[in-house]
């Protein structure tokens, strides 16, 4: 058992609720945010607040808290009034799925070490909605951080992929072994940073994209060609864009996927 099992709350499963017991890593998850005076900080899901402790000793100026279990909210809240001199500071007591993540018209900066359950929709929602956001730094299933990175033309790379690289760029920094985490997962985790590209590079309609990305990748072993007959659509359209009707939606870039997007669902003939 980790030395901090004791002084652990217990763990709610349906939390997704693996609490990191390593302070070092903890630190280095802190540091890959580089937090600089002034900065507004988000953490998602503190728990017992192993990241939070660094985030209080952090430059920032403020510091808001979202954490969906009651007891570790109010626990964050106390500790937070005692530390957080200099700093504002809150705790939002909600689920973060249902954050208004648009609302943050400041430049931003996110961190969290993501619950595993709500790790995927979590970042396709603040991605896609998060306009100030400067930079994010999150511990999610290594698998899933594989996905976020994965290349054109390999088994990893699918709809999440072409979706977190259209708004952002994901680099994978470390990974992280279950035996840091009580209670213990049973895989490895990743720590993945992302950047926004810069503003007013992309020229896509987010709802175009995400229609297309769900049907393309729910038949991800068809051809484009049948995929768009399937849904009702002329193959034609795929030769009018330049794109090969036989190709399958895991040989298509993200910037071939927003050309698609585009042609496909506004034509209205789907
Ligand atoms: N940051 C802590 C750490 O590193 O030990 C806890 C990480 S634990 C993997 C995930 C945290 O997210 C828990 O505190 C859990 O209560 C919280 N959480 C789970 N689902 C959430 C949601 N939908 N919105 C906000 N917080 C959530």
């Amino acid at each position: 058992m980790p030395q901090h099992a004791a002084t652990t709350p217990r763990a709610k499963k349906s939390l997704g609720q693996n609490f990191l017991q390593d302070a070092n890593i903890a630190r280095k998850i802190v540091n890959t945010l580089r937090i600089e005076p002034g900065d507004m900080v988000v953490e998602i899901g503190p728990g017992p607040g192993a990241l939070t402790t660094f985030l209080h000793d952090s430059p920032c100026s403020r510091l808001v808290l979202v954490e969906k279990d009651n007891e570790l909210a109010r626990v964050r809240m106390v500790e937070g009034k005692a530390r957080a001199t200099g700093k504002q500071f809150s705790v939002v007591l909600t689920d973060a799925l249902t954050m208004p993540w648009q609302a943050f018209s400041m430049p931003w900066k996110c961190v969290g070490n993501l619950p595993y359950n709500v790790a995927s929709p979590l970042m396709w929602e603040i991605f896609s909605r998060a306009q100030g956001l400067e930079r994010a730094v999150f511990m999610i299933q290594k698998e899933v951080g594989q996905r976020i990175v994965a290349a054109p033309h390999t088994g990893a790379y699918g709809a999440l992929s072409v979706w977190v690289q259209s708004f952002m760029r994901p680099r994978l920094e470390f990974i992280v072994p279950p035996h840091v985490f009580f209670p213990r997962p049973k895989v490895d985790s990743a720590v993945l940073s992302f950047v926004p590209h810069p503003a007013g590079t992309y020229t896509f309609s987010p709802d175009a994209l995400s229609w297309t990305l769900k049907r393309c990748f729910q038949m991800r072993r068809k051809q484009l060609g049948s995929i768009l007959k399937a849904n009702g659509s002329s193959p034609e359209l795929l030769e009018q864009i330049g794109i090969n009707p036989q190709c399958r939606p895991e040989e298509l870039s993200p910037a071939r996927f927003h050309t698609l997007a585009e042609a496909w669902f506004f034509s209205g003939k789907h």
